[in-house]
């Protein structure tokens, strides 16, 4: 197979693999660069990608450093090609370039409608985890960035490391490991080099799961594996994957963790008095480091009874809370160029406190409106409300004849505190066996007991 783009970066693209194109900062789309055959010179375009800020022939995204600008194509492109250029008389107005470099200004009609075909821009980007996580096809709900962070250093992922993981899901998470253990080095031990056993029930996000990591090459570092966990474990052809590292993203996590101890052992702590030619999937010479990772506090409970149970020490748990800042210059006053200088214009000043006015005038009337009403019954806002409490706003219609105190608690938290949260982290260590023998052979390995 050839290296894995994820793995092993070049310096251009080529064709037949696949590039993360940025459309805008927020918009990011995966392609596989293909040969476009029959693109001549701009007469024919061959396979093409077309985006509402143009269409970009393969063959002007081929053979390029990666992480270069691409300007939309001007070519003729037939009656799709007449679509867009309507399109474009249409919006005649509304400039089409996606990110403003500020130098297109038409002037003339025929002068706009060229500028528009062309004005559209891409970056074409060398593929990463990160990427993937924010173009990857959403089969599920997947893990982001600053949680596959935080976690892969925790379980102690490095190169070498074997994982197990358990949904596959979109993949996300897989794509992170699968690069945090690549140890690279050609004609390594296969023994020794790191690896994800991924575990997935849901046949069709199975195939799918495993159709991508083929196209990625990512064969040999990720096995997936077609798999309800919960009722048969993590052996691979009933053999031990020597595990040392955990990652548990499903819906009951508890319900799997008797698979991963020393001995076999029954869910709810009790040893299988019969375990047959039954091996642990955790590495007998390693220490194992777990994380679950779950979006309620009742599934997080749930889980660390069963660490506990089953010998699990160093249990705790972590919530990433990921905000993002936007830092922008407050023009209000100060510090605003002019043809003097860096100075206030009385104009700007007037403006400004203006709208300094207007917003105060806003969020007053807004906090006004939050005091005077009931929590409104959406499913969101029902998340934060105690159920326990019977004062709960419950919809009937005499409630409102209430006073305030007896129609409800108040809730209210900002958008971004509802998308911020993702999931809860339980993380947590089950040292190596150790016995008799197990000692014997440290001190005659280190005598000194060093
Ligand atoms: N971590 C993944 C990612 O980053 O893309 C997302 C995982 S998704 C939230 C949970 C996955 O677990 C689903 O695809 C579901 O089909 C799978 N799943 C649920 N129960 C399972 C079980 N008993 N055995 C294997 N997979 C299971």
């Amino acid at each position: 197979a050839p290296p894995s783009p994820f793995l092993e970066p070049t310096s251009r693209t080529a064709p037949n693999t696949l590039a993360i194109i940025s459309l805008s900062k927020e918009h990011y789309q995966p392609i596989t660069l293909q040969e476009s055959i029959g693109a001549v010179d701009g007469y024919a375009e061959g396979v093409t990608l077309n985006t509402r800020f143009g269409s970009f022939p393969h063959s002007t995204l081929l053979d390029i450093p990666w992480g270069s600008q691409v300007r939309a194509s001007v070519v003729d492109t037939g009656s799709r090609g007449r679509k867009r250029r309507r399109d474009q008389v249409e919006d005649e107005e509304t400039p089409t370039s996606n990110q403003d470099d500020g130098n297109d200004t038409p002037t003339s009609a025929p002068a706009k409608k060229a500028i528009a075909a062309s004005s559209g821009f891409i970056y074409v980007l060398r593929p990463t985890p990160e990427l993937w996580t924010s173009s990857l096809p959403h089969r599920t709900q997947v893990v982001y960035t600053p949680d596959y962070s935080y976690v892969l250093q925790r379980i102690r992922a490095r190169p070498g490391t074997r994982i197990i993981e358990a949904g596959a899901g979109s993949g996300s998470f897989t794509h992170a490991s699968a690069r945090a253990v690549y140890s690279g080095y050609p004609g390594s031990d296969a023994d020794a080099r790191g690896k994800v056993f991924s575990f997935e029930f849901h046949e069709p996000r199975f195939e799918k799961m495993d159709a991508e990591i083929k196209q990625h090459s990512l064969q040999g570092i990720v096995q997936v594996t077609h798999r309800d966990v919960y009722d048969e474990g993590f052996l691979i052809n009933g053999k031990s994957p020597k595990a040392s590292a955990v990652f548990l993203d499903l819906p009951a996590p508890w319900e799997a963790l008797h698979h991963l101890a020393r001995r076999k052992t029954l869910k709810g702590g009790k040893l299988d008095e019969n375990p047959g030619d039954w091996d642990s999937p955790l590495d007998p010479n390693k220490s194992a480091h777990i994380c679950t990772f779950s979006p309620c506090i009742e599934q997080v409970t749930r889980t660390v009874t069963e660490l506990r149970t089953l010998g699990w020490t160093d249990i705790d748990m972590v919530e990433i809370a990921h905000r993002r800042f936007n830092v922008i210059r407050d023009r209000a006053g100060v510090n605003i160029p002019s043809e003097k200088g860096f100075s206030a214009q009385p104009a700007d000043v007037a403006e400004a406190v203006k709208k300094l006015k207007s917003d105060l005038k806003r969020t007053q009337d807004f906090h006004k409106a939050q005091t005077s009403q009931p929590v409104s019954d959406t499913s969101e806002s029902k998340m934060d409300v105690d159920e326990s409490t019977p004062e709960s706003n419950t919809g009937d219609s005499n409630k409102t004849e209430d006073p305030l105190w007896l129609q409800g608690r108040l809730v209210h938290r900002t958008e971004n505190d509802l998308k911020t949260h993702t999931s809860y982290l339980v993380f947590a260590i089950l040292p190596r066996e150790w016995d008799e023998a197990a000692e014997e052979a440290a001190l005659a390995k280190w005598p000194c007991g060093g």
